[in-house]
């Protein structure tokens, strides 16, 4: 048989998995792998169903458990399913565990741990983020197995723990103690972001820097403003002057959308609580993407000059604290094979042209590229992670789970 006629045999297969796919997700769904964190018992009973059913298709699954005496096993679990190739290079996909909390419950229109299956719609807490990931690699490697194939690559899948809460008892926990198991010639995808026609591959992402900035001044009756410094006045005029960050740092790069270093003024504190009032303290918070080769000190610098500026003429003064800083990791290059294999896979499934973008989130694929490992996200998105009413879209699970099997099969 030709390639395209034994991966003609894998998509066919991959269709008439579907009540496989619900299967899964049901089991799947009503596993509660909700993180320590936000008081869950953690992924420890998911994983344990998972190693379980890898291990019934023959698979040899390792565990990488990273400790944490939060949740009742002792340790948050890090799998890694194997699937033979004939070469030792391997397929990485990595897909996450763990879920977010439901939320507001009244919001959801049934039991967000039970699957409820509606025409194509999947509805249920983690479907999307990140079952859609685990679903659609281990379907695409099943189906592999059903049919007696041996992939090129090695074919790795990683289901990992703490995605949604900081990486460290995962990912993180992974390449610091197993970092041997990675190799820069590996293909790695990890399936947690993208767009809803498939069409985005994300390699690079904006570095992230999250300010606190605190007006002071001095509070007096609002009859009397020559008494006082208010703050909210002297706020508004910050806000207006720090628009000056979009030209200072106006670089553009097509790569990312949108192309340009964003500078968001966001969440505002309360001051006074009555309106005969003038404030004399205000608290705002600037969420900024930047490109990577801004440096994030001189913006930290330029936010707390332009800001000063803005308010010293009304006797106000500025400090300026990090709440969050992350310069990013070098990024994937839209040349490397993982972003070759992709297009051509997504290409053969969906007949569309993918192309390699950055974004201004952060994923997890940043632990991999910190270290130089080019990983790309990938996913066909339903755009409904950590919401009520969170779906997947289950033709989207046969597409991407096709999509992950050519690059199983056809990656050189
Ligand atoms: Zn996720």
């Amino acid at each position: 048989m030709s390639h395209s006629e034994v991966f003609a045999e894998v998509k066919a297969l991959l269709e008439r998995m579907r009540p496989e796919m619900i299967r899964l997700q049901g089991e799947l769904v009503r596993r509660v792998a909700v993180g320590p964190d936000y008081d869950g018992p953690g992924e420890g009973e998911k994983a344990a169903f998972l190693a379980d059913l890898l291990r019934g298709w023959g698979l040899k699954v390792d565990n990488f458990p990273a400790p944490d005496d939060r949740v009742a096993e002792g340790a948050r679990p890090n799998l890694v399913a194997w699937l033979p190739g004939r070469r030792r290079d391997k397929v990485w996909v990595l897909s996450h565990l763990d879920v977010v909390p439901p939320g507001e419950e009244s919001l959801w229109e049934s039991d967000p741990f039970t699957l409820r299956v509606e025409g194509d719609r999947l509805y249920g807490r983690g479907t999307e983020d990140n079952h859609h990931g685990i679903v659609t690699s281990l379907m695409a490697a099943k189906a592999i197995l059903d049919l007696g194939l041996t992939p090129e690559r090695t074919i790795a899948l990683a289901l990992v723990s703490d995605e949604e809460t900081g990486n460290l008892k995962g990912l993180a926990h992974l390449l610091r103690r197993q970092r041997q198991l990675f190799s820069s010639r590996d293909l790695i995808i990890v399936p947690d972001a993208g767009s809803p026609d498939g069409t985005m591959i994300e390699v690079a992402e904006k570095s992230i820097l999250w300010l606190k900035l605190i007006l002071n001044g001095r509070q007096c009756h609002a009859s009397r403003p020559e008494l006082g410094r208010n703050t909210l006045a002297a706020t508004a005029r910050v806000i207006v002057a720090l628009e000056a960050l979009k030209e200072e740092f106006g670089r553009a790069d097509p790569l990312f959308e949108p192309p340009v270093s964003t500078f968001e003024p966001t969440k505002k504190e309360a001051n006074v609580p009555n309106i005969n009032t003038i404030p004399g303290r205000d608290v705002f918070y600037l969420d900024c993407r930047v490109l990577p080769d801004y440096d994030l000190e001189q913006v930290k610098e330029r936010v707390l000059a332009l800001g000063s500026a803005a308010a010293r003429p009304l006797g106000v003064t500025l400090t300026v604290e990090p709440v969050q800083e992350l310069p990013s990791a070098p990024p994937t290059s839209p040349e490397a094979s993982v972003v070759r294999a992709l297009q051509e896979a997504v290409r053969q499934v969906y007949g569309r042209e993918a192309t390699p973008q950055g974004i201004g989130g952060g994923t997890v694929a940043a632990f991999f590229r910190q270290v130089g490992l080019p990983a790309a996200v990938w996913m066909s998105v339903s755009q409904t992670a950590h919401q009520p009413n969170e779906f997947c879209s289950l033709n989207k699970l046969v597409g991407d789970a096709q999509v992950l099997a050519h690059v199983f099969l056809m990656a050189p």
